[in-house]
């Protein structure tokens, strides 16, 4: 039995998965079992923010393992209380709550919306409204919150109270207002075709939630951590949200979730009213420490904005490229003629790994791909695009 067949017979098949068995990585390049090599454009989706097993990153882990694996919350560790601290210092919010995952994230950013406004108001201010086209998880609460009719679906009954307004429509907002407690959109639609929200939209959200009394929840799970050019997606449209989730990126490849709260929400959540067993685990905190470090580096995403820039320009001189959307390295690539789902599977047959969403090729390189590694990948994806 080869590795495919063996992981068939026993892992269940909720994803559509290429045909490529990954043993081993070093900086922006993995390699499978008979030692073909695959330069990384998609870092296990937005994941491995500084490549495979970076150096620094995979000593600060493995130096954890050695040290305590996990204690449960019942006690304290050293090495949450530093990378929280580093992380609401960095991202310049009060407090942080830590999950294992993007949708658990979200789900603790729900969980604080609906609670500040029972607290303050009482029963029935409980609505979220998300925006179309937007995705939160795969958990029932966040499935309900994924504005995209296609995620509503077998699961019924789904979580009551999220409404949909259309992206970049503030009258269809203020439509929905009625019994809203909060807000969630992502400023980089990233499932939905990495798109990116208009900033006078976004201003002009951050302005009525600011009236009325309604939290703004950036879920930042795929833009934030420097994905964008800069720590979080939210300085490129000068607001700052109530809270901001994170998760991706955040440690490196190690699971991890964050939910941040600035001082009006920080404590909303009060002993014994939310709780995970992993959460904030000592190994996944040693991951993050280790990426906020790198990426708060003098230069380091004034670099990640620049590569940004190259990927662009060297994309968009692309007879095939219809346009190249998104911010940073979180890059959409609309194609004239070609499907993007061939494209991807082309170019993991010669050595590049490439991700889509929706009807575009995406790309969300490591942070810190070099420019040499940029090149071989666009060699290969513009001879492709070319053929
Ligand atoms: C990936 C993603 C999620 C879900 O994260 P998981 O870690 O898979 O639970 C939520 N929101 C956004 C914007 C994402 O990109």
């Amino acid at each position: 039995m080869n590795t495919i067949e063996e992981f068939n017979k026993s892992v269940m098949h909720t994803y559509g998965r290429f045909d490529l068995v990954v043993e081993k990585g070093s900086d922006r390049v993995c390699t499978d079992e008979n030692g073909k090599e695959y330069i990384d454009f998609g870092s296990g989706i937005g994941t491995n923010s500084l490549g495979f097993c970076d150096e620094k990153w995979a000593d600060a882990v493995c130096s954890q393992v050695r040290a305590v694996q996990h204690t449960s919350n019942y006690y304290y560790t050293k090495i949450q209380a530093q990378f929280a601290g580093a992380l609401c210092n960095t991202a310049g919010y009060s407090k942080v709550f830590f999950g294992n995952s993007g949708a658990e994230a979200n789900e603790c950013a729900i969980k604080i919306a609906r609670k500040y406004s029972f607290d303050k108001y009482g029963k029935g201010r409980h609505k979220i409204i998300t925006l179309v086209n937007s995705f939160h998880g795969r958990t029932l609460c966040t499935l309900s919150a994924t504005g995209q009719e296609a995620f509503h679906n077998y699961f019924f009954p789904f979580v009551e109270g999220f409404d949909y307004a259309k992206a970049n429509d503030i009258e269809d907002l203020k439509a929905k207002l009625d019994g809203a407690c909060a807000v969630m959109l992502e400023f980089v639609q990233g499932e939905g075709g990495v798109i990116a929200l208009d900033k006078e939209y976004v201003k002009q959200v951050c302005e009525i939630c600011h009236e009325n009394d309604i939290l703004l929840i950036a879920d930042e799970v795929q833009t934030g951590v420097g994905r964008t050019g800069r720590f979080l997606a939210s300085e490129h449209y000068g607001v700052h949200p109530d809270i901001t989730t994170l998760a991706k990126g955040l440690a490196g490849g190690v699971p991890v979730g964050a939910c941040m709260a600035d001082e009006k929400c920080a404590e909303v959540l009060t002993k014994g009213t939310h709780g995970s067993t992993f959460g904030g685990n000592p190994i996944a905190c040693a991951g993050g420490k280790a990426v906020i470090e790198r990426v708060t580096a003098d230069g380091f995403l004034k670099e990640v904005e620049e590569k940004g820039r190259y990927f662009k320009e060297k994309l968009e001189a692309v007879d095939e490229v219809e346009s190249v959307s998104g911010l940073g390295l979180m890059i959409g690539i609309k194609l004239k003629t070609k499907s993007a789902a061939d494209v991807v599977s082309a170019a993991l047959e010669r050595g590049l790994l490439l991700l889509m969403a929706k009807e575009k090729v995406r790309l969300l390189p490591p942070l810190n791909i070099t420019y040499d590694e940029i090149d071989r990948g666009l060699n290969i994806l513009t001879e492709i695009l070319n053929a």
